[in-house]
Formats: structure tokens, sequence, C-alpha cells
């Protein structure tokens, strides 16, 4: 039997991760359960055992082709999950050629969302948190940029909308009010 399924996006370093685990806590409080699950992570496995990369951050780095075929097998993975599933992923990856669509027709196929969260905040606060984030290689980028590939993440999750029919929710991360983007969206996970 199929749960709900939720896709949680967000550009690198809005804290999306952040924001789940903290609803996911919440939701574990009231017996909801999710399972929580990492699209990158998915990734990331297969191409270390096919040894394309040694780093989650160079992924993004590959050849088109090869990160559309890493991004349908974990896609496949992922469909065979049951339960309510909370896919933790992206609405665009920035790669050196362009915007990547995270969602595809062919991985919507796949998991079939019922809703699309994308969690966002002021471009600046997203540059700063990237700054002192020294655990991942994030893109050197100013908040312009930064601010451009929101705007295309929201552009994008519309097309995804029209694919499946999901539902497409907005959440604010801004900083000290992450109480506040964990409460919402475990209201959407409710
Ligand atoms: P993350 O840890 O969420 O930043 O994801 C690590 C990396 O996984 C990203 O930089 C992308 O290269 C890759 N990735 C994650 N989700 C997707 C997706 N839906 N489509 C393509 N690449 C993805
Ligand atoms: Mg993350």
């Amino acid at each position: 039997m199929t749960g709900r399924r939720v896709i949680v996006t967000g550009v690198p370093g809005v804290g999306k991760t952040t924001v789940v685990t903290g609803a996911l806590k919440l939701l574990e409080e009231e017996g909801i359960s999710y399972k929580s699950l990492n699209f990158g992570t998915y990734m990331f496995e297969t191409a270390v055992a096919q040894g394309l990369v040694r780093d989650r951050d160079e992924m993004r780095k590959l050849p088109g082709d090869a990160q559309k075929r890493l991004q349908q097998a974990a896609a496949r993975a992922m469909a065979q999950e049951e339960g309510n599933l909370l896919i933790d992923t992206h609405a665009s990856v920035k790669t050196p050629r362009g915007f990547l669509a995270g969602l595809p027709e062919w991985v919507l196929r796949e998991l079939m969302p019922d809703t699309i969260i994308l969690v966002e905040t002021d471009p600046d606060q997203i540059l700063m948190r990237r700054l002192s984030d020294e655990t991942r290689t994030r893109d050197r980028e100013g908040s312009g940029a930064i601010a451009d590939h929101q705007t295309f993440n929201r552009a994008i999750a519309a097309a995804y909308s029209m694919l499946t029919g999901c539902t497409i929710r907005y959440i604010t991360n801004a900083d000290h009010l992450l109480d506040l983007a964990v409460r919402e969206m475990a209201d959407v996970l409710r």
C-alpha cells in the first residue's frame, strides 16, 4: 500500500534538511511516520560504485547524460519504497551547462508526488549559510544568482504540478524562524 509522497526541494544551503528533520520529529511524537529518503544519497551511492565521483558535490559537474542516468536509477529505487515518503531533493540542479531539471517527466512518473514543497528564504541569508557550512563544497555565487535560481525553481515547479496534478507549497525558512518553518512543514505532512 502506498502512502503519501511529499518531495521537499530548495537551493543548496537553504536548510531543507534541517527543516525536514524538525518536522519529522514533531510528527513522530504524534505517531505519524514518514520514511525520509535523500535523492542525492541514492544517486551518490551508484555514482561511487561506478567510480564516477568521490564527493557528492562533484555529481552536478558530471556530463548531463551521466546525471540523468543516476537520476533515473535513484527514482526507480525510491519508487519501490512503501508507506509515507518524504524525498529530499532539488527542483533544479545548477550545472556548468545550465539548470538541470531535478524532477523531469521520467522521474515524476516513478515518484508521482502528492505535494512538492519549496523551502526558500532571502538570498542574502542563503549566501551567509553557505559561507558558514564547511562540510560541503557549495557553489560560489552572489545573492543575485541565488535569487535567480529560486525564481527558476518556482517556474519549474509549476511544470511539475502540470505533469502530476500535485500541489506546490512554498515554505520560508528565515533566520531565527526555523520553528515556524518546521511547524508549517509538519502541517503539510499531517
Ligand atoms: P544534496 O545533498 O541534496 O545537496 O544533493 C547532492 C547532489 O545530488 C546535488 O548537488 C545533485 O548533484 C544531486 N541531486 C540531488 N537530487 C537530484 C535530482 N533530483 N536530480 C539530479 N541531481 C540531484
Ligand atoms: Mg541537504
